[in-house]
């Protein structure tokens, strides 16, 4: 896992509503975590060989007001993994979360051991 916020470009063709403002870039935005956020993840891949997912969302870079970090919610997320990736929705109690795959881990479903979260450090100065 990078410490370091990876975004992907993704282009809409149509609005979403038809009031919508026309076409904009969108972002998908993975949050980089303060100190005690790479830690935590840090601890669970040593600990455990598994994955920690940071949670991304979309952000439209044209609403400066809102924090491109965080997209103004002022934490950010991070799921610890606990087994996977599924193919299939996997039976469990316990949240589950979707991976596009990469060059670590598999495409497809994760069983999510723990949630944690933390002030946004872009936010928090
Ligand atoms: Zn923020």
């Amino acid at each position: 896992m990078s410490d370091i916020a990876t975004v992907i470009e993704t282009m809409q063709k149509k609005p979403l509503r038809r009031d919508a403002p026309p076409a904009k870039t969108l972002v998908y935005v993975t949050p980089y975590l303060p100190p005690q956020g790479v830690q935590a993840a840090k601890s669970h891949k040593i600990a455990t060989k598994r994955p920690v997912f940071i949670k991304a969302f979309l952000h439209d870079p044209t609403m400066s007001r809102y924090c491109k970090n965080c997209g103004g919610g002022g934490r950010v997320v991070i799921n610890l993994i606990e087994k996977g990736p599924y193919r299939d929705v996997p039976t469990t109690q316990n949240a589950i979360t979707w991976f596009d795959g990469d060059g670590e881990n598999g495409k497809g479903w994760y069983v999510i051991e723990r949630t944690l979260s933390f002030d946004c450090p872009a936010c928090v100065k």
